[in-house]
């Protein structure tokens, strides 16, 4: 009854004939089998159904991670629809815009938040689901009695996961079911997941990583995860004795090197570490292997393109380095409408079955950034070594020009990274009335620290003058975003009014 609807069908696949094995383990110590997980998302999709979704239909979802929210995504897609999560930290006017732009049939929100988003809903009805899985939705989900799959081809929608929106409007990002199953496929046989793993699940599930990567690779290997609300470094260290494998984004291997109970024992039974989402130093990737024997696998990917690039997982991972691109997917580096040689940087492209439809109701976005003959412009500067790895060195737009002078602020960083007595480094461009723009190293100490002086000195021998910071600044913390991206945005803001 799923063999119709090509994404679920493959989802389902692994686990058909084993629905009496765990499929989740959840914080309270119950478990999830595989039967009750596609048994709830039947249910899903027939109260989705029974409030007039039809195949197409846009399901927007702002809710707390959950089963339930996992089966409202299957249940969604198996109803034909198409899935539109969105971050829990967005406000009512936010939602209002992604309302407004995708005109969702289905809106489900928490109930402690039903007259805001209801107010801002326009004709979509509203339905509720808690962060105890309880809610109007599951309600009506809980009177339903199973749900043939409707069917829908590799090229329909099955998602629209909106861009984080850095540079102007955010973007509706169209995913299609083959976007997400040929990806999938072929994470789990790149990273080499089975039905044998426990993978530790604590990324949010509104975003590519969390959902997709994190999610479908587990489904598609029949695999359990240990299905955790968040990041919580108590739960994932009682986990890892009997976890294989774990997702996360830089943050939660830096917190987690905090903890002394890191330790090559504790992460014996584990086979792979795998980290995405924002850079990872390389320092964080050696103090891992330090403290857990473990090299941490690096990959790069974004919502538009799902994972583009990973490191091997036999051969050398390289710190720095987000890898190879994946087996089915071409990246190049191109400057000025030319193929860069090996080593130099430009702006990273790619093309493959991974790459989306283009963005929703916006044909002018999706055709300046996806040409015809498929290669997607991914926006990030990167460069190619002579061995095929891929470095990427920032987002385009958080290039800096001075002076005229090209700056990558991750050159900068790195050198600022390396020195004593400094944790991490952020470098933007604030304007600035000479240069245009001016190099601003913000810079968070740790240990016994350092200062604004030390640095500049420091960097005075290493960097060409118009790669030297004006100023440095130092800080607490940088702002992060939920999946550990350095908010450079706000930085620059911030720092707008520096010189003048
Ligand atoms: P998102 O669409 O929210 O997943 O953001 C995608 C962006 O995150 C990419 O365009 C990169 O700028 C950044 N990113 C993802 N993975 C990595 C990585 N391993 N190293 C550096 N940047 C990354």
């Amino acid at each position: 009854m799923y063999d119709a609807n090509h994404l679920i069908r493959q989802l389902r696949d692994s686990s058909l004939g084993r629905e009496d094995d765990v499929f989740a383990r959840l914080p309270d110590g119950s478990t999830v089998t595989f039967g009750a997980l596609f048994a709830g998302a039947e249910r899903m999709a027939a109260a989705l159904v029974s409030q007039g979704v039809q195949p197409g239909d846009r399901v927007a979802v702002q809710v707390q991670k959950t089963i339930q929210a996992i089966e409202l995504y299957l249940g969604t897609v198996m109803a034909g629809g198409i899935f539109l999560p969105l971050n829990t930290a967005y406000t009512g006017p936010e939602v209002a815009y992604f309302v407004g732009d995708a005109e969702p049939r289905v809106v489900v929100c928490d109930r402690a938040r039903l007259e805001e988003i209801s107010a801002v809903a326009g004709a979509a009805q509203v339905l509720t689901l808690d962060a105890n899985g309880l809610g109007s939705l599951r309600t009506l989900a809980d009177g339903q009695d199973g749900f043939e799959a409707v069917a829908r081809e590799p090229g329909d929608l099955a998602a629209i996961l909106y861009t984080s929106g850095t540079t102007g409007r955010s973007k509706g990002a169209m995913l299609s079911h083959d976007n997400l199953s040929s990806n999938s496929a072929m994470l789990q046989e790149y990273w080499r997941f089975t039905a044998e793993d426990v993978l530790i699940h604590a990324l949010p599930i509104f975003h590519t990583h969390g959902l997709f990567v994190a999610t479908n690779v587990a489904l598609f290997a029949g695999a359990q995860v240990v299905f955790l609300p968040g990041f919580n470094a108590d739960a994932i260290l009682e986990a890892m004795p009997s976890a294989t494998a774990m997702m996360g984004v830089p943050t939660f291997y830096t917190r987690l090197l905090a903890d002394e109970r890191v330790t090559k024992e504790r992460a014996a039974n584990m086979r792979l570490f795998i980290s995405g989402s924002a850079p990872l130093l390389v320092d964080t990737h050696e103090q891992w292997e330090t403290r857990t024997g473990h090299r941490i696998l690096e990959r790069y990917g974004m919502t538009e393109t799902n994972m583009s690039t990973s490191n091997p997982y036999d051969g050398e991972r390289r710190p720095g380095t987000v890898g190879f691109p994946l087996p089915g997917v071409e990246a190049r580096v191109m400057q000025d409408g030319a193929e860069v040689p090996a080593g130099e940087i430009g702006v990273l492209e790619v093309r493959g079955a991974n790459v989306f439809q283009g963005y929703w109701q916006m044909p002018e976005k999706t055709a300046e950034e996806l040409k015809p003959d498929g290669w997607f412009i991914t926006g990030d500067m990167a460069k190619i070594d002579a061995d095929g790895y891929v470095t990427i060195v920032g987002r385009e737009k958080d290039l800096v020009i001075t002076g005229g002078f090209n700056v990558y602020p991750k050159e900068v960083e790195s050198l600022i990274d390396d020195l004593p007595g400094v944790l991490e480094s952020a470098v933007i461009g604030v304007p600035h009335p000479d240069f245009g723009e001016a190099v601003v190293a913000v810079v968070v100490p740790e240990g016994e620290g350092t200062s604004a002086d030390a640095i500049h000195s420091a960097l005075s021998g290493q960097l060409a003058r118009f790669k030297q910071p004006k100023q440095v600044i130092l800080l607490e913390a940088l702002p992060r975003n939920t999946m550990g991206k350095v908010q450079k945005k706000a930085l620059r803001e911030e720092y707008a009014g520096l010189f003048g």
